[in-house]
């Protein structure tokens, strides 16, 4: 039987090889460390479907087949092997039939490092053009307590808001300190975690809200994954996270947030997946602003209305009865009938993905 060491194919094969060398894919798009692109295995289409830690040798398919992990497991996977003829495959492949072969000086493909990506994985025709902005996936969970009392107290909102939102106060880590608020793409995969700063102090000198290093907020539209399978008619836009809750307790589940009030050119893609976008932002200069930008934005796009409020006032600060009103106004001017039903009622909610 042929000797086959595991663990030293994947110590001395790093996927990246494994990917460009034994696969020869030159549709992988390399962010820093994280390759993305068209699942291999399962020969999906979708540009961001397939990700690669390259520095941790991992690999996820988000689309189709929804496998992952190692550089074994992704050729027993491709070539439909089991993990021993996988890695035998790779030993012959890159280390000669004996597998003892000493490491290749100056390897063809090095680890990658932060600051040097592959550019053996870059096509070169994307190599030369900008940077596409994602937000892969993140896996890691935070331990968020939904029952702080800046959310029961200061924003009026049940416990069971909290937990179906997924927020809480963070006691440790880099949120320490923070309301921590999972932020989704749109296919419902978490991409970050926003932070609501509570220290007077904090929120005065660095601003309300903090994101993640390298998060791009203009990719994403907070709550869509949850709110597209609302929108049967309507999406309605609103600036912030605590709009989107509050919104939800008022009975208007097919809301989601910009995080601020300038929807980028992205956003307006992602709003227009609904037949008709309400934009609802805030009752002062930067969301009238925002609201007159965002309507250019979408108009082209999808149909659109927009709401104004008074001075001073946050959708959150109209009733339920109030929003109803407002809102079945807006959609009047578009579209046939914002979907209204209460969050509690069971059946008007359909499982999200
Ligand atoms: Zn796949």
């Amino acid at each position: 039987m042929d000797w086959v060491n595991f663990r030293e194919i994947r110590a001395r094969v790093a996927i990246a090889r494994v990917l460009t060398e034994y696969y020869q894919l030159d549709n992988l798009k390399v962010s820093g460390t994280v390759a993305t692109g068209p699942c291999p295995v399962h020969g999906g289409n979708n540009p961001r479907g397939f990700h690669v830690d390259l520095e941790k040798n991992l690999w996820h398919c988000f689309t189709g087949c929804k496998r992952g992990g190692n550089q074994l497991d992704l050729v027993a996977a491709k070539d439909n092997v089991p993990i021993r003829e996988a890695a035998l495959r790779l030993q012959r492949f890159f280390l000669g039939d004996d597998g003892g072969a000493p490491p290749a000086a100056s390897p063809v493909f090095p680890t990658p490092t932060r600051r040097e990506p592959p550019a053996g994985v870059v096509a070169p025709h994307d190599a030369a053009k900008k940077k596409e902005k994602v937000n892969p996936p993140l896996d890691l969970a935070l331990q968020l307590l939904p029952d702080h009392p800046h959310i029961l107290e200061d924003r009026k909102l049940s416990q069971a808001t909290a937990e179906h939102f997924g927020i809480g106060y963070c006691a440790r880590g880099i949120l320490a300190g923070c309301i921590g608020i999972p932020v989704h793409n749109e296919d419902g995969q978490l991409v970050a975690y926003a932070g609501r700063r509570l220290k007077f102090s904090d929120a005065e000198d660095l601003g309300k809200y903090r994101f993640p290093k390298g998060f791009h907020k203009d990719r994403v539209l907070y709550n869509l994954h949850r709110a597209l399978p609302e929108s049967s008619d309507t999406l309605v836009l609103v600036e912030g996270f605590f709009s989107v809750l509050k919104l939800h307790e008022a009975g208007v589940p097919n809301v989601a947030a910009v995080m601020g009030s300038d929807l980028s050119e992205h956003q307006a893609v992602l709003a227009a997946r609904a037949p008709h976008v309400v934009v609802f932002f805030d009752g002062n200069e930067a969301g009238r602003r925002g609201t007159v930008a965002a309507i250019e934005r979408l108009q082209p796009l999808v149909s659109v209305s927009a709401l104004d409020l008074p001075d001073d006032w946050e959708p959150e600060d109209c009733s339920p009865d109030m929003l109803h009103w407002l809102l079945t106004g807006a959609t009047a001017l578009g579209c046939s009938r914002l979907t209204f039903q209460h969050p509690q009622t069971p059946a008007s909610r359909p499982a999200t993905p």
